[in-house]
């Protein structure tokens, strides 16, 4: 039978990663106040466990008191599942429940006496947290998001690596898009080739494809629609997926297509979009605050006219999840430190015209930007 959990085998033994994430969990938990950290299935008990679940309306969590060990608690019938897991070898310890037992009563009969705080990650269900708060009656449950945070955006070697490895996975599909977006083709019919070009080229799945063509490309988040393509038009292609390991790449080139037609403004709109987007990966350094590389983008924009068309933040982090800590955002005034990694993804948004993306995966280095994405930047021309 083959290891479920090989691919996680990266530089570091996944045991010793988990023990080694766990004690910084314990830690970041005291310095806050927390007494204890319960984490439910989803991106953050992958990143702490090694390893998750479907948990449906049962409840899994994994349970981190700061003052005595990791705790597993999960459904008697799921318990198979977690044979040879990375937070099973690393020695934390297992408790079941079966249907008919209370489950929070179970999880909240592990914790030392006295518990005052137990905070929750962001993803788990209501019913579970409430489940939780009654079972705890006297104490208090907070989120434990910020210090989750806090500890999965300063990514390890092994991550930065694997954000590399489905970076350049994203910039081979970028490479291909000639062989499916052609005028006279639907955005969609377009979007499922491409969805099929991601796993081919090393995804376990597409997460996004955006579309956006003509006036389709000023909704950022316009997915695809029955619109056909035509000739002449911007193209915005925003895509990305997992990889084996979970790690998500997330890349975006806007396309113009061949033949007459297409906005008259549309080449000097792209080129003020790849400025702005150089110049907020050219300002990514450590000790940078986070704002900055919004600001340095968006300056490029604003200087030449556009600023009210420039409807979002420049980027956002990325690695278990499209979506995490830290963002790029006016008012986040945090330090950047090396090893942080997210997006720098400006954009143009004509309404009833067309938008211009460029988006790249950026990891700061010890001394300024490293590109997970190398897709180019310059304007292309698909589909004669
Ligand atoms: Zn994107
Ligand atoms: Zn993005």
């Amino acid at each position: 039978m083959s290891d479920p959990f090989a691919h996680r085998t990266g530089s570091a033994a996944p045991q010793g990663r988990v023990t080694n994430r766990l004690d910084r969990l314990a830690a970041a938990a005291r310095t806050a106040g927390v007494d204890a950290v319960v984490i439910s299935p989803g991106a953050d008990l992958r990143y702490f466990a090694g390893h998750s679940v479907s948990s449906h309306e049962r409840m899994s969590a994994l349970v981190v008191p700061v003052s005595a060990p990791a705790r597993m608690v999960v459904p008697a019938l799921e318990r198979p599942g977690w044979t040879g897991s990375p937070v099973e070898s690393a020695g934390v310890e297992f408790t079941t429940w079966t249907d008919g037992m209370d489950p929070y009563r179970v999880l909240t009969d592990l914790l030392p006496a006295g518990t005052q705080v137990l905070a929750v990650d962001y993803a788990m269900p209501a019913v579970h947290a409430l489940g939780l708060s009654w079972a705890i009656r006297g104490s208090r449950l907070a989120l434990a998001g910020d210090i989750i945070g806090q500890l999965r955006m300063r990514k390890e070697p092994a991550e930065v690596q694997a954000l590399a490895q489905v970076g350049a996975a994203i910039d081979r599909v970028h490479a291909r898009i000639g062989e499916w977006l052609r005028p006279g083709r639907t955005e969609a019919a377009v979007a499922s080739d491409i969805a099929r070009g991601l796993v081919e080229e090393g995804h376990t799945g597409a997460d996004f494809v955006i579309v956006g063509s003509g006036a389709n490309g000023a909704s950022p988040h316009h997915e695809a629609s029955t619109k056909v393509i035509d000739p002449g038009d911007p193209v915005v292609i925003d895509i990305g997926g997992p990889n084996a390991a979970g790690y998500f790449s997330d890349c975006t080139r806007t396309y113009r297509m061949a033949g007459s037609g297409g906005d008259p403004d549309f080449e000097q709109v792209y080129e003020v979009v790849r400025r702005a987007q150089l110049a907020g990966v050219d300002a990514v350094r450590p000790g940078v605050p986070a704002e900055a590389i919004d600001e340095a983008a968006r300056r490029v924009i604003t200087e030449a006219g556009f600023g009210p068309y420039f409807i979002t933040r420049t980027g956002h982090g990325i690695g278990l999840e499209v979506h995490e800590h830290p963002y790029l955002v006016a008012g986040n005034s945090m330090l950047l430190e090396e090893g942080m990694a997210f997006s720098v993804e400006p954009g143009i948004y004509l309404p009833g015209r067309f938008g211009v993306r460029i988006e790249d995966i950026v990891v700061v280095g010890s001394d300024g930007p490293v590109l997970m994405n190398n897709a180019p930047r310059s304007l292309i021309t698909v589909g004669s």
